[in-house]
């Protein structure tokens, strides 16, 4: 069943617990996410980004995640619209019937360059009259992320811009987001860390110091795939040419729930397992051609990562927790000052 990420988050913060959102581009992706949820009894927050609305032509992409919301009634799911990087963006994923977006003002809109904080501030705050009018969940961005993916991305270090807590209060009273995406030294992509990332470059003392002044803001963790060794070793044991990396510890991610964090974006770690799944295939049986023999492996690949991430977080056994309240519905409560 639809859901808005605000009503989704809001029960989280209330049962002490985090959410993955995960990301997809395909209905194999879209499917080991919400069996995951079934076999764990969790919440889902399935997100596409702009280079996954693109490759799928937007339209198929959200016509199979209806079909999962139409499949998995019992699911709490919510759409979401990952680093959206202009009003624009957001207000056309808004119109295609996502019940959440991402205003990313802090790049512009060229997806690369940081901004100022009044043009995000601006821009967000545009984001967020639009989307709570038709009863949509907002998240900004404050602080910009390492790496690029996806074409998004300064290509920065995951130091450069770590949020600066004063700012992030500043942020939220201006613009009213639901949910804030923090930067404390994580990256996208598979490439975060070269060794097990320490307080010096992992930033979670930042973390904690803005959940202390924000303490009823729904905080974002991004770039946190946990790129474990196993999915590297199966990747590279068949053929594949991955260099020695570090993701976020999940020990980290619990650290940041019980620190206010309740979504944690995950896609790396899905990629490794569906290639590791699909190389292991194409170097056992050779002989195979039907992409059944393959893809049906990669999803259940990915769904174990899921599964396994969904426990991890503590969202496993809260699907049936609370009715989904209409979009409508949540539109009058925004309307209303809730
Ligand atoms: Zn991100």
């Amino acid at each position: 069943m639809l859901v808005s990420m605000r009503q989704l988050l809001d029960e989280a913060a209330q049962g002490g617990y985090g959410v993955g959102a995960f990301n997809v581009n395909n209905m194999e992706q879209i499917q080991a996410i919400m069996e995951a949820a079934r076999e764990t009894q969790s919440p889902a927050i399935v997100q596409a980004s702009r280079g996954a609305r693109s490759y799928s032509q937007d339209r198929f992409l959200y016509h199979l995640m209806l079909a999962a919301a139409e499949l998995y009634p019992e699911i709490p799911l919510v759409l979401h619209l990952d680093h959206g990087n202009s009003v624009e963006t957001c207000k056309s994923a808004i119109g295609l019937g996502f019940t959440s977006v991402m205003m990313d003002g802090s790049l512009l809109p060229d997806g690369k360059t940081p901004s100022s904080f009044e043009y995000n501030v601006e821009a967000t705050r545009k984001v967020v009259e639009m989307a709570h009018a038709q009863g949509v969940t907002v998240e900004g961005e404050i602080g910009v992320l390492g790496g690029i993916e996806d074409g998004h991305g300064a290509g920065l270090d995951g130091l450069s811009h770590v949020t600066d807590p004063d700012q992030a209060v500043e942020f939220v009273e201006k613009t009213g987001v639901d949910a804030l995406a923090i930067a404390i030294g994580t990256s996208h992509g598979a490439y975060k860390f070269a060794k097990k990332p320490t307080g010096e470059v992992l930033k979670m003392d930042v973390l904690i110091e803005i959940h202390k002044k924000l303490p009823k803001t729904h905080l974002v963790m991004h770039g946190s795939s946990s790129v474990p060794k196993d999915l590297q070793d199966l990747i590279n044991q068949y053929g594949g040419q991955l260099k020695p990396t570090f993701g976020v510890p999940v020990e980290e991610i619990q650290l940041g729930i019980r620190n206010g964090v309740r979504k944690i974006n995950v896609d790396t770690d899905n990629r490794l397992a569906i290639t590791g799944a699909i190389r292991k295939v194409f170097a056992e049986k050779p002989e195979k051609f039907d992409p059944r023999d393959y893809l049906k492996p990669a999803r259940e690949a990915m769904q174990k990562v899921v599964a396994q991430r969904m426990t991890q977080f503590g969202q496993a056994g809260h699907a049936g927790d609370y009715q989904p309240i209409p979009i409508e519905e949540m539109a009058k409560l925004y309307a209303a000052g809730k």
